[in-house]
Order: structure tokens, then sequence, then C-alpha cells
């Protein structure tokens, strides 16, 4: 099917909510609306699904569909659980087949091949961010979000990365903060990057202790992130997005000059002088990079369909 001029629908399933949206790009937003994630994954797809009904009826056939989501998530086409949320620890939602779902709504509306773009949360919005946002011109880059957990998109050569699985980045371990014994809060890890960053280690530590090393300990926990995907994929920017982030903007200066005491001067280029204010930096999209980063799926999705007609 061709497209004077194609638009796409997206939906971003978040760990509180969900955006499904519909447009072109940030300057061409048709429709967003926000639905609850919940516990209940058929209420929070029925929704979905209605508002896409809802829409072709108002604006005709989308050209593709765009999905980004929580994971972990199934991004192996030959797998028979591809598009899936697989072992999510999030209530409910273990083993949802969200892409076929979503699909099988645009089926039975007559779109019966219609391009599929589906990727993790934070790969969605790190392309966003190369199309319109931060990390524009930039073929390797990452795009990291601190909020309910930590998760770190990363774009290499142009691609978002990919192979056994998607990257995980928030779980990485770290070198500790000399003093810092706190144990951490991931279940799975204790003081991995999430354990001591995310929101929920946060509050969580700081119900126990009070302010004190917090904020510190996050700025530290960051920073060593960074020097890790620095000295692995050599990102030529890393953003840093989320609740958290937007709430702390002075968490910005912090993590660079801990970056910088922490690589000590061993990686050497232009990006990584004048105290690190271009590398480290916030999205450019800011809370939009989510939803926007469903239309970015759709496209690519779109043009690789166009491709190989
Ligand atoms: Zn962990």
């Amino acid at each position: 099917m061709t497209h004077a001029s194609p638009f796409y629908a997206g939906v971003e399933l978040g760990g509180t909510k969900c955006i499904c949206v519909l447009g072109t790009g940030p300057e061409d937003i048709r429709e967003q609306i926000f639905v609850p994630t919940g516990d209940d994954p058929n209420l929070a797809l029925t929704q979905m699904e209605s508002a896409f009904r809802t829409w072709h009826a108002e604006y005709g056939a989308v050209s593709a569909l765009g999905i980004a989501s929580f994971g972990p998530v199934d991004l192996n086409k030959q797998s028979p659980t591809y598009g899936y949320i697989t072992s999510t620890p999030k209530p409910g939602w273990s083993n949802t087949n969200v892409a076929e779902r979503l699909l099988k709504v645009y089926r039975d509306l007559g779109l019966t091949s219609l391009p599929l773009g589906f990727d993790t949360d934070v790969n969605g919005a790190a392309l966003a961010e190369r199309r319109w946002g931060a990390a524009r011109g930039l073929d390797n880059f990452a795009y990291i979000t601190v909020g309910t957990g930590v998760g770190v998109g990363l774009v290499v050569a142009n691609r978002t990365v990919g192979g056994l699985s998607h990257p995980e980045g928030g779980h990485i371990r770290i070198a500790r903060m000399a003093g810092d014994t706190w144990p951490g809060s991931c279940p799975f890890h204790g003081d991995c990057v999430e354990g001591l960053v995310s929101g929920t280690a946060i509050r969580a530590r700081t119900a126990l202790e009070g302010e004190g090393l917090v904020w510190e300990s996050v700025a530290h926990g960051l920073a060593q992130l960074v020097h890790t995907l620095a000295v692995t994929t050599s990102p030529q920017r890393v953003l840093i997005g989320g609740g958290v982030m937007a709430a702390h903007r002075n968490l910005f200066p912090l993590i660079r000059a801990k970056l910088a005491q922490s690589l000590n001067g061993y990686l050497q280029a232009h990006e990584l002088t004048g105290g690190l204010a271009n590398y480290i930096v916030p999205p450019g999209l800011g809370t939009q990079s989510g939803p926007l980063g469903t239309l970015a799926l759709a496209r690519d999705a779109f043009i690789l369909q166009s491709q190989h007609k």
C-alpha cells in the first residue's frame, strides 16, 4: 500500500502508563492519549485498541505501527515469542503478546500487512532523539532513562543494539563510591546501577537514612555507568532523561564532574572537553522522546518495507 503522505500509530508501554499516539513527528501529533498500564494487560490493551479504531475512522489508514515497551521484550523476529513482553516482574504482564494483539486491530480493519516497528522503550526514545532531538546527526550514542528503573538504549553504527536480547545497561555492576556500603534495591543484584540510582532506590534509601549520601551516590552511579559505556560502545554523546533527572537537573554537573574524575584523562576526544557539558546532556524532546520513539520506529519499519517491495 502506498500513501501520498504516510502517518503512523504508536504505543509506548511504560511501567505506570501507556501512551498511544498518531502522527508523523513532533510538529505533527494528531492524537495522543494515556492509558493506565495497571495489572491487567487485557484491560489496557482493550483501551488502546479502542483508540486505534476511533482514529482509523477519523483519519483513515496508518502506514505503520510502532511499539516501544518496557522489558524484557522479545526482539528476535525468528522467535515464536517475537513481539511479547516476556518475563517482566510487573504483575500481570508476563508473556503478553502486545504486538500481535495491536496488529490484529488493523488486520480486522483491512490492513493485512502493516509494517511493525517493535523495540524497547529506551531504544525507541533513542531513535526519536536521533531524528528530532539531542542526538541529531550522531550514529553512535546512548540514551539513559532514570525513573522507576534505569534503562539504557544504545545506538551503534546507526542501529539500535540487540543480540541475545536487548542491552540491560541499568543492571551493570559498578565500582562503589568510597565509604558507601548501602546494599542497593535491585531484587536481582542489590547494588547494580538500577539498585543504586533508580527512583525506587532513592525512595528506599531516603526512607531509611534520610538524604545524606543519596544524591552524591546517584551521581556517582550514573557517572560509573557512563564510564562503562564510554569505554565499551564509545558513544559520541550520552543523553540522560527520565523522571528523576527531570526533577533534579542539578545532577548533571555532578555527574559530569564525577565522570571526568573517573575517566582520569584516559579518553581523548574534543567531545570530552569543556567540562563534558556537550557530552552528558538532557534529552532534546523532554518527556516526548518516548511517544515520539514509537513514531520513529513505525517510520523506519515503513521505509524498510517500502524498500523490499
Ligand atoms: Zn540489577
